[in-house]
């Protein structure tokens, strides 16, 4: 049973208190996280959404952002999905808040554990979020090192059957073959359709079984001893809450004269921003409040993971190909990346030269010799 919806608005002492005012998402906050520069140019950042279909990714996504990200959507058939691959389907949205800019890529994957053969369903996943290290690392050691648009995979939402016993095996592998690329946030889909007591204890289970297979989520940093008690207070709930069991709905009720995001069943209204309700506002606290730090675990921790991989094995082949010989029309580039490697392969065929010229006047050089002689050399 849900918690009757008189409850929603009396809070107790010990419940998650939503730092944002209804009808924000937070990111306004930002600012105080990172440098001024940063609010000028806006921020990036990229979520992943991974689950099979039909456990509310979508839904919960626009009930996040507070917009609607998939317009043209379509919905499989079921004699579709038996063959269909994993889809990526990237929507960007500039999103601004009080002044602040975010611009948001969201990552969804349709068809995942859609198709029967869906043990290696997870693979045109894990190709994209190496893609987009791969993408960053060119540009990075590219000429236009200064406006590099960072696609890297932030963080991922992977989405568990509330109907199950904990983790299938599918969500063991998908877990355990990206978590060194990726941050996974783990989020216990449409809580609703389970009582409080049942909640608990999957969540306990889902726990058990991340720790037995030694699985890596994304670790919710400790918060410094210096940090005042109600972000402290903030953090340790967070902490617990995880995997955060969510609720997602794109409906408006009005309950008591209240307008609310939720969803209304013959036994009352399942409210999403109600901390009593679900952890959905956890989760959105979760993101905004670690938006940084999920960007800085990417880039030290899973990109630099994949930099040391890539130069163990001499460059990921789509990497040398355009290092090496000049890029291909089929390569999936836009004419501008294309052009930009050129220059990039140019410039470094000018700075071989004139290595090879300096090195040529090297050896020609005079050399002063300790008893002041000078000593030239025959060529
Ligand atoms: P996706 O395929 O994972 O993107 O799932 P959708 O967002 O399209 O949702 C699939 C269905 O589940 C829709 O009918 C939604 O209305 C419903 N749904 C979405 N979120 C929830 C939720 O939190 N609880 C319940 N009970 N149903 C939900």
């Amino acid at each position: 049973m849900f918690p009757g919806t008189e409850e929603a608005g009396n809070p107790n002492s010990n419940s998650f208190v939503n730092p944002e005012q209804a009808g924000y998402v937070g990111f306004a906050n930002l600012p105080n996280q990172v440098h001024r520069k940063s609010v000028k140019k806006g921020f990036e950042f990229t979520l992943m959404v991974v689950g099979e279909s039909g456990l509310g990714k979508s839904t919960l996504v626009n009930s996040l952002f507070l917009t609607d990200l998939y317009p043209e959507r379509h919905i499989p058939l079921a004699s579709e999905k038996i063959t269909q691959t994993v889809k990526i389907d990237a929507s960007t949205v500039e999103i601004e808040e009080r002044g602040v800019k975010l611009r948001l890529t969201v990552v969804d994957t349709p068809g995942f554990g859609d198709s029967l053969n869906s043990t290696d369903c997870f693979k045109p996943v894990i190709r994209y979020i190496d893609e987009q290290f791969e993408r960053y690392l060119q540009d990075e050691s590219g000429l236009n090192r200064r406006h590099i648009i960072d696609n890297r995979v932030h963080c991922c939402f992977y989405f568990i059957n509330p109907s199950g016993h904990g983790l299938k095996p599918l969500d063991v592998a998908f877990m355990k073959a990206v978590h060194h690329k990726v941050n996974i946030v783990p989020v216990l889909a449409k809580a609703d359709t389970l009582t409080k007591l049942e909640v608990q204890n999957l969540k306990r289970r889902i726990m058990d079984q991340i720790e037995d297979y030694g699985i890596k989520i994304y670790p919710l940093p400790d918060c410094d001893s210096d940090e005042d008690e109600d972000y402290k207070e903030q953090c340790r709930q967070l902490k617990n809450a995880v995997p955060f069991a969510v609720v997602g709905a794109n409906s408006i009720i009005e309950v008591k004269g209240r307008k609310v995001r939720g969803r209304m069943y013959p036994w009352g209204v399942v409210e999403v921003e109600n901390p009593e309700h679900c952890d959905f506002i956890k989760l959105r606290t979760m993101l905004i409040t670690h938006m940084q730090d999920l960007q800085e675990v990417t880039q030290e921790t899973h990109y630099e993971n994949y930099r040391a991989e890539n130069l163990a094995n001499g460059g990921s082949p789509a990497g040398k190909a355009s290092r090496g010989a000049p890029p291909s029309q089929s390569d999936g580039l836009s004419q501008r990346e294309r052009e930009l490697l050129q220059k990039e392969d140019e410039l470094r065929k000018m700075q071989e030269k004139l290595a090879r010229m300096q090195a040529e006047m090297d050896s020609k050089r005079p050399e002063v010799q300790p008893n002041g002689n000078i000593k030239t050399h025959n060529v």
